[in-house]
């Protein structure tokens, strides 16, 4: 559903932050995208949902396809309307409005294509936003402003969301609560998504396949439940396997050590 080819992605023409980064999100899966700080994940989305020119970012080289077309040159606005969607990272809600109308919001960049059944579908993914539908979004707790980026995101059925960071900041419960909408968006309305995640173990819970990026680039992939048993990964990834815990700092030294030796 979702290709990108070897891009390279520069800001302000000067600052590259994808080079070369080659995946694929085949129809109907979850596809995680992992990797420590400023590896390049948001970059990445961002290159797909054609929200780069917003930043003075561009692709310079390479391509990306959706459903076998290129989009490199589509809009943003465009992309939602053929559907595409994209949950940006720090949530983005219209804090002034009440959460029905950041809902109906969402809506008017789809030509009318969604109504009631749209948001009855949001509401009873997350009760909670019904329960607050006429309060004003800025008053709402994190985990529930995740909830209505996620929510309006979901307006019109896209066939792919792109989701940067959804557990970022929320405590565990609240984290989870999100990620089992997760799988349902996919198992229920079979929508593909590619998700960003900084907790791996989190986003192996519900993915099918992983990408770890490390300096724009792709350093290993793989099927999650391979993943999951690659002993890198299981330590340096999820925390497990090691004598010590280690950070993702390290796991950039030890990577780069390992090619140094290799
Ligand atoms: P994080 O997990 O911290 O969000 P990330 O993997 O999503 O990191 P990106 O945000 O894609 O990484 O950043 C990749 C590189 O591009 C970094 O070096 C970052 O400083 C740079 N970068 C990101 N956005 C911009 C921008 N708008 N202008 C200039 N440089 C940017």
């Amino acid at each position: 559903m979702l290709a990108v080819n070897s891009i390279q992605v520069y800001y302000h023409d000067v600052v590259q932050a994808l080079r070369g980064l080659s995946l694929e999100v085949p129809k109907g899966k979850i596809v995680a995208l992992l990797g420590s700080n400023g590896a390049g994940k948001s970059t990445a989305l961002k290159a797909i949902s054609g929200l780069l020119p917003l930043e003075y970012g561009a692709i310079t080289e390479g391509d990306v396809k959706f459903e076998g077309a290129s989009i490199t040159t589509v809009s943003p606005h465009t992309l939602v309307r053929r559907g595409m969607s994209h949950v940006r990272e720090g949530r983005r809600i219209f804090a002034d409005l009440t959460v029905e109308e950041n809902l109906i919001a969402a809506t008017h960049a789809l030509d009318g294509r969604s109504g009631k059944a749209d948001y009855d579908m949001v509401f009873s993914m997350f009760p909670r936003l019904q329960e607050r539908q006429r309060q004003v979004a800025g008053y709402l707790s994190g985990g529930e402003q995740q909830m209505l980026a996620v929510g309006r995101a979901l307006i019109g059925k896209p066939s792919v969301i792109l989701m940067d960071e959804p557990s970022l900041g929320l405590a565990p419960l609240v984290a989870q609560e999100i990620f089992q909408v997760v799988k349902r968006i996919n198992e229920e309305q079979g929508a593909t998504i590619l998700l960003v995640e900084q907790n791996a173990a989190l986003a192996f819970s519900v993915a099918d396949f992983a990408y770890i990026m490390e300096s724009g680039r792709v350093m290993t992939e793989g099927e999650v439940a391979k993943l999951r048993n690659d002993k890198d990964v299981r330590e340096f990834y999820l925390g497990m396997g090691g004598d010590t815990r280690k950070s993702f700092r390290d796991v950039k030294h030890y990577k780069r050590r390992k090619r140094w030796l290799s």
